[in-house]
């Protein structure tokens, strides 16, 4: 029994394919259940700064919400579900929540993907990883991701080591680090997400690395999977190495939500 939580659509503007081709290859991959989760408009920027191409424009979104809840009502063999993916600014929190509490949302998925303004997962950002600390940059990635899990907004984090992405990696060992961040997990009642995009990308691994899903397990924080589809090919992608490490870890279920609440799937 498996869920895809973690699928992006056109209107983001650097994904291909229509909703139906998603939902059909859920079909090919037998899933149980697919998520939609298209990145929230970047609410966290003035509308004269928002860049076309990273997240649908704020006039989509009523039409991506709407579109989903016309498949939904479709009755396929199994649900689909309305995520979205939101980035957490601790400067727009008031946004945030005006946007998430205007629509269904079955789940939203907390991300971190901007240091200060920077991009640092954008492959058109990258030659500003020279210009800073790979230390520092860690150590703020993870300030950030605890925030947001602290902030209540979310029901799943995403991609919980995006940073190391591009294979830049700190001196130290930041066990400490994901125990911590675990921990605040916990405590806010959240899960945390096995992403399989990081398989894609140059450091070739899944979001979050095990060390991180080992102290999510000993918090007893649930996880959900997410291939972080951009193509319809790519929905439930390398879920089998995703299951093998959940098992590894020592995971026998999955997260699974309606209207915010939370269920499980056995593996
Ligand atoms: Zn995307
Ligand atoms: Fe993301
Ligand atoms: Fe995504
Ligand atoms: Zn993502």
């Amino acid at each position: 029994m498996l869920a895809d939580y973690h699928i992006h659509t056109k209107m983001c503007g650097h994904a291909e394919g229509e909703m139906e081709q998603y939902v059909e290859q859920a079909k090919v991959a037998g899933l149980s259940e697919l998520g939609f989760s298209d990145h929230i408009p970047m609410y966290f920027l003035p509308p004269a700064e928002r860049v076309p191409g990273v997240a649908m424009a704020e006039e989509d979104l009523a039409a991506y919400v709407k579109k989903v809840v016309e498949l939904q009502e479709e009755n396929y063999p199994y649900p689909i579900k309305l995520g979205i993916e939101a980035d957490f600014s601790p400067m727009h929190q008031k946004q945030l929540t005006d946007l998430l509490t205007a629509h269904p949302f079955d789940y939203v998925i907390g991300s971190i993907h901007f240091i200060d303004g920077w991009g640092f997962d954008n492959p058109e950002f990258l030659d500003e990883w020279a210009n800073r600390s790979v230390e520092v940059v860690y150590d703020q990635y993870f300030a950030l991701l605890e925030q947001a899990a602290a902030s209540g907004h979310f029901d799943i984090l995403a991609h919980a080591d995006l940073v190391k992405k591009f294979g830049f990696r700190p001196q130290k060992d930041i066990t400490y680090i994901f125990d911590k961040l675990a921990k605040v997990v916990a405590d806010a009642g959240m899960c945390v997400e096995v992403n399989t995009a990081g398989l894609r990308v140059p450091v070739k691994e899944i979001y979050p690395a095990p060390e991180f899903l080992k102290a999510c397990l000993k918090y007893k924080v649930p996880v959900t999977l997410g291939s972080d589809a951009h193509h319809p090919d790519l929905v439930a992608k390398d879920f089998v190495q995703a299951l093998e490490l959940l098992k590894n870890v020592g995971y026998h279920e999955i997260a699974v939500f309606k209207q915010r609440k939370r269920g499980v799937l056995s593996l």
